[in-house]
């Protein structure tokens, strides 16, 4: 039996995909073998990552003028690889701090950069929000500006893409990318782990400009380097193939289901849905202004705290698994990303309102 999976990541993937997996799973197409047991360089799994990488193409429209890659370390990689392949050591790169993940992200970056100018902070509200891009603090010469677009722990989501003229914008997309359409050409550099909208841990996708591409530093690791790692198809060392397979099935899943318009479609009408519920409870509460408020990570509280152990042991025995919120943060949080379907947030909200009528 499936149960509804909340988990913030790794997190559910679409049954129709995992059922193609396990029908596929010792023998595909006929090559009398799994996925993950075929060499990296044999032709049947380069045709299985170069469909990968077209799919995703198609379905954020990516212009031709940036690289796909599909590489290892997870986003936190990510965190030092992206100042050591376009920053220089003297360099000042901009940060933006909504939240946990931001923080992350600036921490690392102070190993690799002279200077780690954060241009705003939304600690005042508890990072309930996103900074009004007009009070930044911007330095005009950095050599990118990043920030965070969802911030997973928070459930709290930029309304904007920041304009940063020729600075390079830089985003972690990991807990957003594929939710809905995003216009690429604005950004330099969009990197996202796998395991929440793309499949399982172990990739990390970067979709890079060219002329981002060929700056790193001599010491950057060889695994991480975009240029080496551009030539070599994100092959120069054995790549994750059962997980990049994987993603590749997602990607059709979502052509299948409509691409991302109707995705962003589907998960705007469920986080509408669920937040309507809260906001119209009088028991549960989400801390996050309307305009910020995550399609994604939906954290909440109840009005008797006293009640969040029974609340979770009840939802569990319901078929509701993975609902308890970050440690930092305590309380609830629904993940409702694009393999959640519409009914597993229906089947949330009525167990709320029922766990409501007996407790509340
Ligand atoms: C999950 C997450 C990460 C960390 O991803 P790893 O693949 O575990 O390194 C980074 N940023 C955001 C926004 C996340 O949601």
């Amino acid at each position: 039996m499936r149960v509804f999976n909340f988990a913030a990541g790794p997190a559910t993937l679409p049954l129709e995909v995992l059922e193609q997996a396990q029908a596929e799973l010792t023998d595909w197409r006929g090559s009398g073998m799994s996925v993950m047991e075929m060499s990296h360089r044999s032709k049947a799994f380069i045709g299985v990552a170069a469909e990968a990488e077209a799919d995703l193409r198609e379905l954020m429209a990516i212009p031709s003028n940036y690289k796909v890659l599909f590489l290892q370390g997870g986003a936190s990689g990510q965190f030092a690889a992206i100042p050591l392949n376009i920053a220089a050591a003297d360099s000042t790169v901009d940060y933006v701090n909504t939240g946990n993940w931001s923080k992350k992200a600036i921490t690392e970056a102070k190993a690799y950069c002279a200077t780690v100018n954060v241009v705003a902070d939304s600690g005042d509200t508890k990072y309930c929000t996103v900074p009004d891009e007009a009070s930044w603090k911007r330095t005009p010469n950095a050599a990118y500006l990043h920030y965070t677009p969802n911030e997973t722990i928070g459930g709290v989501e930029f309304p904007f893409i920041p304009e940063t003229g020729d600075v390079p914008l830089v985003a972690d997309f990991s807990s957003s990318i594929l939710s809905r359409p995003v216009d690429v050409s604005r950004f330099g550099l969009i990197y996202g782990g796998a395991q929440k909208n793309i499949g399982p841990s172990g990739i990390c996708v970067v979709i890079v400009r060219d002329d981002l591409i060929g700056r790193a530093r001599a010491t950057t690791p060889s695994i991480w380097n975009y240029k080496e790692m551009a030539a070599t198809d994100s092959m120069s060392n054995t790549p994750p193939t059962f997980g990049w397979y994987i993603a590749g099935l997602v990607f059709k899943w979502l052509k299948q289901n409509g691409g991302l318009a109707a995705m962003g479609e589907r998960n705007r009408l469920k986080a509408a849905k669920l937040y309507a519920a809260i906001d119209g409870s009088g028991f549960y509460s989400n801390p996050v202004p309307v305009p910020f408020r995550s399609w994604m990570n939906v954290p909440f509280t109840l009005a008797k705290p006293e009640l969040d152990k029974t609340f979770l042991t009840e939802a569990t025995a319901a078929g509701l698994a993975n609902l308890e919120g970050h440690r930092s943060v305590g309380g609830m949080r629904a993940s409702i990303y694009n393999a959640m379907p519409p009914e597993g947030v229906d089947a949330l909200i009525a167990f709320m309102q029922e766990f409501q009528r007996r407790h509340g």
